[in-house]
């Protein structure tokens, strides 16, 4: 079987976006769980892993096609991991990429250690009930700066920053941002996981 459609459990835009940038030259056409009114599944679990496949599982559920799902966020070592898993509810249920950015800067205030990264899991299951999905993940290194920089990117990117091109998430070019980012580095393995199951 060739994989020729796959649904994607987000409803971020933005990531869509990027995903569509990785698929498109596979041939598989990207398809939003928006186009299928797909109920935003729960994200209870603490570990990225679960609340990814918690995500496809229920977009396979809804929509009877493969379906590929993120679950990412910010891991910060000077607390102890935070936001983690809960990044994208960091300064409450409302979900604002401003609040966030805030909450994060003053919880840092003082702090000298700003070493951080980026995780991403990505899981592909066939149909709901699959037994083997895929599972990918991938890491981003870097630091949390006080001083946005960029217009670029989304979340935390303008306080996130690539030491090793000193730019941040936000300053970085999409196609720059694809090789480094968290999400780019699972996207490979994912990818070859495909190929050797001559899903592409
Ligand atoms: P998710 O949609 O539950 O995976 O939430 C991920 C959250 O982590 C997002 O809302 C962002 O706050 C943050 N995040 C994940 N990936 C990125 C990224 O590439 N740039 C900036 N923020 C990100």
């Amino acid at each position: 079987m060739k994989l020729t459609q796959l649904i994607i459990a987000t409803g971020n835009a933005k990531k869509l976006k990027e995903f569509d940038r990785l698929l498109a030259p596979l041939g598989i056409e990207v398809l939003p769980q928006s186009a299928f009114n797909v109920p935003e599944a729960p994200e209870p679990h603490c570990t990225f892993l679960e609340n990814a496949l918690a995500k496809a599982r229920n977009a396979a559920k809804h929509t009877g096609l493969p379906a590929l799902a993120d679950d990412s966020g910010i891991c910060v070592d000077a607390l102890g991991g935070a936001p983690g898993v809960n990044s994208a509810y960091y300064a409450g249920a409302h979900k604002s990429d401003a609040d966030n950015n805030a909450k994060l800067i003053s919880d840092l205030h003082g702090v000298s250690n700003r070493r951080a990264h980026y995780t991403a899991v990505l899981a592909l299951v066939i149909s709901e009930h699959d037994p083997e999905p895929i599972i990918a993940e991938g890491r981003w290194y870097g630091e949390v700066i006080d001083t946005p920089r960029g217009a670029g990117g989304f979340g935390y990117d303008p306080y996130f920053l690539d030491t090793e091109h000193q730019l941040t998430g936000a300053e970085l070019p999409l196609d720059l941002k694809a090789k480094r980012s968290h999400r780019g580095r699972a996207f490979d393995k994912l990818l070859a996981e495909l190929q050797s199951r001559g899903l592409t």
